[in-house]
């Protein structure tokens, strides 16, 4: 008998796998339908020897001192800030929008207030904002927005900015000084050695076993457990009930090329809407490694295919609701993570909510989590070796 079945070996089930594990002493079965630990940030070396992120390109930043420290009980890591390129035009400009994309772009030389002044002189005024055209539209211009969001978000969602939420695009700032990393977050890095690594470490306990392979509904009724944590998509969990709420998916297409580097910068976006992929990415700009050849990721948007992403607008969120009504009356449930609340979150933001969880569960507060003396899971030489 376990105390917890976990449904889904990606950041929100491993984290809760491991504090109740380690902190609460609680028996765990940890279950993923995929072959590996790690969800959609799984990495691994492939055929050449080259550290890739299976499922695209996966750059950890956050502003919580709280989720760094808690990671950091389980990786070293690698100072990395990021940083995009777009080709537009058949120019290769900054992105976020910064001095640099303008003056470039338009053959300027301005400085950053003549920037401000310039934004001002092509923004279209919305209000309220409530699309993600109207986010960029509201700031830069049409312009802009044609030439760097309306292609690649089309391409990206299958829909128009103006049928998403505003909270897709505000995702990406817009600059008026030359700073051109892609986040400003306090925190930024790479897990030194991957981060399927770092969740061999997390999952690495004795009350904690691990099944691979292994689909959710072949096992729940063989399988005997006290409480139910679950981190799949929660319109599959209720069968449907109220119909499919809508997830975007990606294809991947990994290339391993006979060159040491083959573009500028560790992703280049394609916003060009006649391109069908929207972005390529280089892993050796992410992981530092030294090879002579170089693995790139294209990702081409689909419709149909793994659940990648939830898709911000008013009317998915309402079907949303619904679900969430059901899952709130199943206190012998417990939904975590992106693909199971419906919420379009970064890693360090599903860390924080399965935090929150645990402390929840233990009746505990987060706060109290994180400050607990961690046990000293990493005695250094497991996790400082190549
Ligand atoms: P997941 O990682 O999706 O894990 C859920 C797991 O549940 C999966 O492994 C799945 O196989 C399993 N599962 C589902 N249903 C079942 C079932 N019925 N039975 C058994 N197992 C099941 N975030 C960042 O912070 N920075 C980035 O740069 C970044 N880049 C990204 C790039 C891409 C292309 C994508 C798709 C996401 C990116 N993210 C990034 C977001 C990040 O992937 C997520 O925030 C994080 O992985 C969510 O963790 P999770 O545990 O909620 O979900
Ligand atoms: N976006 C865009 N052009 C770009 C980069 C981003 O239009 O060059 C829009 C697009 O809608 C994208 C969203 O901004 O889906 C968020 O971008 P982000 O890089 O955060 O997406 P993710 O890495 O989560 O796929």
């Amino acid at each position: 008998m376990f105390d917890f079945l976990i449904v889904g070996a990606g950041f929100a089930g491993s984290v809760i796998a491991e504090q109740l594990a380690r902190n609460f002493g609680k028996k765990v079965l940890i279950i993923d339908k995929r072959p590996h630990i790690g969800g959609n940030a799984y990495d691994h070396y492939n055929e050449d020897g080259i550290l890739v992120h299976r499922y695209g390109p996966h750059i950890f930043h956050t502003n919580s001192r709280d989720v760094f420290d808690y990671l950091t009980r389980f990786t070293a890591w690698r100072p990395y800030e990021h940083r995009v390129i777009a080709n537009v035009d058949n120019k290769q400009v900054p992105v976020p929008i910064n001095l640099d994309t303008v003056n470039k772009l338009y053959g300027l030389t301005l400085d950053s207030s003549q920037l401000e002044d310039f934004f001002a002189s092509l923004a279209e005024k919305r209000d309220p904002i409530r699309t993600s055209e109207d986010v960029v539209v509201n700031r830069v211009g049409r312009e802009l927005y044609e030439k760097m969001f309306r292609g690649y978000t089309r391409k990206q969602w299958g829909l128009d900015p103006s049928e998403l939420d505003s909270s897709v695009t505000a995702r990406i700032p817009v600059r008026t000084n030359r700073d051109d990393r892609y986040f400003t977050d306090t925190y930024q890095a790479m897990p030194k050695h991957g981060y399927t690594r770092m969740f061999e470490n997390m999952l690495d306990h004795k009350n904690i076993k691990i099944m691979l392979n292994t689909d959710y509904r072949e096992v729940c009724e063989i399988i005997k457990y006290k409480a139910l944590v679950f981190s799949g998509p929660v319109d599959e969990f209720f069968d449907y009930r109220y119909g499919k709420l809508p997830y975007r998916s990606l294809e991947f297409k990994h290339e391993t090329l006979d060159q040491s580097v083959f573009q500028d910068a560790p992703v280049v976006n394609y916003p060009n809407e006649r391109v069908p992929y929207t972005r390529i990415t280089e892993f050796k700009y992410l992981t530092g490694q030294d090879h002579r050849k170089t693995s790139i990721v294209y990702e081409f948007p689909r419709a149909e295919g793994d659940p990648y992403y939830p898709v911000p607008r008013p009317e998915n969120n309402t079907l949303y609701k619904k679900y969430q009504a059901l899952a709130e009356a199943r206190s012998d449930v417990h939904f975590v993570g992106r693909l199971a609340t419906y919420k379009y979150y970064n890693m360090d933001q599903i860390v924080a909510q399965a935090l929150t969880m645990v402390a929840k569960i233990a009746g505990t507060s987060k706060s109290e989590l994180t400050r607990r003396a961690p046990v000293p899971v990493l005695n250094g030489a497991a996790v400082l070796t190549a």
